[in-house]
């Protein structure tokens, strides 16, 4: 919800133990093929009662922002949903940006927001065929008048002012606005907080699905290196592990990042050679405030690689100097990598 952003003040992740194992120094390795492009991923609906829901995203492109994240995607394990994951998306908005209805419905509620005091909910249901949905809009620092309980709104109409939230980023202030955007499917129930709550990716309208696509290929976020995706699992196990496999470059053959628990949102990486064998580990430090392209140092016992990286779903360009080096300034030279959903 809306102080999970407040409380996500580690956007600056400094690490301290430094994990001692085998090392390499040298330049990593040859390149290996280039393999063609996997077809785009599918997230599925999560039932197959008919009658499906039809969204829009409920920002206008005038209203974008990357001040701080531009989306924290669903599922994530962070701040206040470490345990249980994200259950919406977190939209960032510019300063004064419009929050907008995703669909056509009739409000159900506008009440104070729980979480931060002057900040209002707006609930809206959808009733589609025999199926029920619910879309929740939180952190509105104001809530458009015709928006009252049981009016009726259509999609794209305004619904209030995104809030802001202000925070800290090493010594620099920044002040960015966001809503938590979540999408409730009555006829799915897991037995978690946000019971009903679904990623709103499947629902997505085509229109609406390439802009997000285009807000998703700038957003940055601090699980991003286990948690790619814009839907990522809620039941994320720790330690979180994830692969990430050279599929172009000369960079090292692969590299495997670990979140050890859910609430620890530092990682420890190893650098993997073809065999998938680990040749050196170390811990990870992200700057990723360092647009566009976030820095990445990987900290092993005999030294220090500063890189910079980009994460879109399930590619990911990493550009590495050598230890010693200093930091490659974009991801013009970098290896790219895939690993699997
Ligand atoms: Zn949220």
């Amino acid at each position: 919800m809306a102080s999970e952003m407040l409380k996500r003040s580690v956007l600056v992740l400094l690490t301290a133990a430094v994990v001692a194992a085998c090392s390499s120094g040298q330049s990593p390795t040859a390149p290996t093929t280039i393999t063609a492009a996997p077809p785009p991923i599918v997230v599925p609906l999560p039932t197959t009662v008919p009658g499906v829901l039809t969204l829009v995203l409920p920002i206008d492109a005038a209203d974008l922002a990357t001040t701080a994240f531009g989306i924290a995607p669903y599922g994530y394990h962070g701040a206040d949903h470490a345990e249980d994951g994200h259950p919406g998306w977190d939209v960032e908005y510019r300063l004064g940006g419009i929050v907008r209805a995703a669909a056509a419905g009739m409000v159900q509620s506008v009440f104070p927001d729980p979480s931060v005091a002057g900040r209002s909910t707006v609930q809206i249901e959808h009733v589609i065929g025999t199926h029920f949905y619910r879309t929740v809009y939180t952190n509105l620092a104001s809530v458009t008048p015709e928006i009252i309980p049981a009016a009726a709104v259509r999609a794209g109409q305004s619904l209030g002012v995104a809030g802001t939230v202000s925070q800290t980023v090493g010594t620099t202030p920044i002040t960015y606005a966001m809503t938590h955007f979540q999408l409730d499917d009555f006829e799915y129930y897991r037995e978690i907080p946000n019971p009903n709550a679904v990623t709103p990716e499947p629902f997505l309208a085509a229109d609406a699905k390439l802009f997000f696509d285009r807000i998703f290929s700038g957003a940055v976020f601090s699980t991003e290196l286990v948690e790619p995706y814009a839907s990522n699992q809620r039941d994320l196990r720790f330690p979180a592990s994830r692969t990430w496999t050279r599929v172009s470059g000369d960079g090292p053959a692969g590299i495997r990042f670990t979140r050890v628990a859910a609430r620890n949102p530092n990682y420890d990486y190893a650098i993997l050679a073809e065999s998938g064998t680990a040749i050196e580990t170390g811990t990870v430090t992200l700057a990723l405030t360092a647009r566009p392209f976030p820095s990445i140092d990987l900290v092993s016992a005999t030294g220090r690689r500063l890189g910079v990286y980009d994460i879109v779903s399930d590619q990911m360009r990493l550009v590495l100097a050598n230890p010693g080096a200093s930091r490659p300034v974009d991801v013009n030279a970098a290896s790219t990598y895939r690993t699997p959903r």
